[in-house]
């Protein structure tokens, strides 16, 4: 049995996480689930699966999620609280692998703790890689962890790279990484439409049913902009090896080229299950409980070049990883504050990418050496990238 704790069990990853978990209780015991502040959501997951702990990171919402189970079967689950209470979680010594899927920067210090206890780390949450890069590439490998990536384009090209590879290291003969994008809602919409855009519109995602800020990120590509530099990390390759195909079925996650011209592509069904069991029971594999492909029903797959102009997220992106140093740190967290200010209604759509470029703006690309570095450039990106929302608020 292998003991699992979940960071963000309440989420769309997490919820996707139980499931497979669910068909395969005989070799995955539950430690641990996390929760914001979901309280009715994590109590029938305590029902389900009877984790030994749990963090309510909301302190109000963990007072009431306790006298929730005071009177109730499950009432020996420990309850604990606050930010600093993920990372105690994610490092018990009965915990085997960490599912790393709470959104954003909050989930940087838990995932890193789990990375530098040498747990399995499957790892969802792109933005914690992106903002710390290879200060946490070296915490995987000091401690000898097994990282696993969750994000399917990810998990696609892991899959396609030659056996025995791991997370990174450079595959010598892998030239180039076709990382596909479905291109979200507007890859269609006249560019001048763009500006009315709502959150309702925003957040409805073709191919993908998930949490509201990696949707929004899907529409403004801002997704694949994270992904592009989360692809280079994993897989210690230049952002010029990296080349982003829109192809709108979603059928294929991402291909790897070859020195010999060969190109392996990884598909199936848009169901995160699908990575998740694949992380999970690796090396081995078990069901997912996805339906297998029809592929007479996918009948044909396109492929497009980005649009720039369109997508202005991605163009930032490769300018935040060339300038290097804190600026993916910048980038992550103006980003995270725009998408925030956007689903709360304070700016528009097409005001995202400006936020964050006037952010970039203010800062130069300083080395990203230490952890206090990261954090301090977090938290500067976002008094800035807030006042620039200030200005922008309609
Ligand atoms: P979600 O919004 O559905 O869930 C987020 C989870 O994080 C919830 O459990 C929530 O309680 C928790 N959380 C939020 N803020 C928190 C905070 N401040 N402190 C502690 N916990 C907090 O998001 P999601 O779609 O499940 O995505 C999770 C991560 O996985 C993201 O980084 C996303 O980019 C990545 N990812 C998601 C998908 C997908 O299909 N949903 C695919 C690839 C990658
Ligand atoms: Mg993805």
């Amino acid at each position: 049995m292998k003991g699992i704790c979940i960071l963000g069990a309440t989420g769309s990853i997490g919820v996707s996480t139980l499931d497979v978990v669910a068909r395969h209780a005989d070799l995955y015991d539950v430690i641990a689930l996390t929760a914001n502040n979901n309280i009715d959501l994590l109590y029938e997951q305590c029902l389900q699966h009877r984790p030994k702990v749990v963090v309510v990171v909301d302190a109000d919402k963990a007072k009431a999620f306790e006298s929730k189970l005071a009177h109730s079967p499950i009432a020996d689950i420990k309850v604990l609280t606050g930010a600093a209470a993920l990372e105690q979680v994610a490092t018990l010594d009965e915990v085997d692998s960490v599912m790393a899927a709470i959104v954003g920067a909050a989930g940087l210090l838990p995932t890193l703790g789990a990375a530098k206890a040498g747990k399995t780390i499957l790892l969802a949450n792109k933005e914690a890689l992106v903002m710390s890069g290879a200060i946490f590439l070296k915490a995987v490998t000091d401690s000898g962890a097994d990282l696993l990536p969750i994000d399917s384009e990810h998990n696609a090209i892991f899959q396609c790279m030659p056996a025995g590879y791991r997370t990174g290291v450079q595959a010598k003969t892998a030239r180039r990484i076709l990382l596909t994008a479905s291109g979200g809602p507007f890859r269609e919409m006249p560019i001048e439409q763009m500006v009315n855009v709502t959150p309702a519109q925003a957040v409805a995602h073709p191919n993908w049913d998930m949490g509201k800020k990696i949707s929004v990120d899907s529409a403004t590509m801002m997704n694949k902009g994270l992904e592009m530099i989360e692809a280079c990390l994993l897989f210690n390759m230049l952002p010029e090896q990296i080349q982003v195909v829109i192809h709108p079925q979603s059928v294929i996650h991402s291909m790897v080229d070859y020195v010999d011209g060969t190109v392996l592509a990884q598909m199936g069904n848009p169901d995160m299950r699908v990575p998740i069991a694949h992380a999970m029971a690796w090396p081995d594999r078990f069901d997912s409980g996805v339906e297998p492909l029809n592929i007479f029903d996918v009948a044909r797959m396109d492929f497009e070049q980005p649009n720039l102009q369109r997508f202005p997220c991605l163009r930032l992106a490769y300018e935040a990883i060339a300038a290097g140093g804190i600026m993916p740190t910048v980038l992550n967290a103006a980003n995270e504050i725009a998408v925030d200010a956007f689903l709360n209604e304070h700016v528009r759509f097409t005001d995202i990418p400006v936020i964050i470029e006037r952010t970039m703006n203010k800062f130069s690309a300083t080395p990203a050496d230490t952890l206090d570095i990261i954090l301090s450039t977090d938290q500067q990106a976002r008094v800035v990238s807030t006042e620039i929302v200030a200005e922008l608020t309609y």
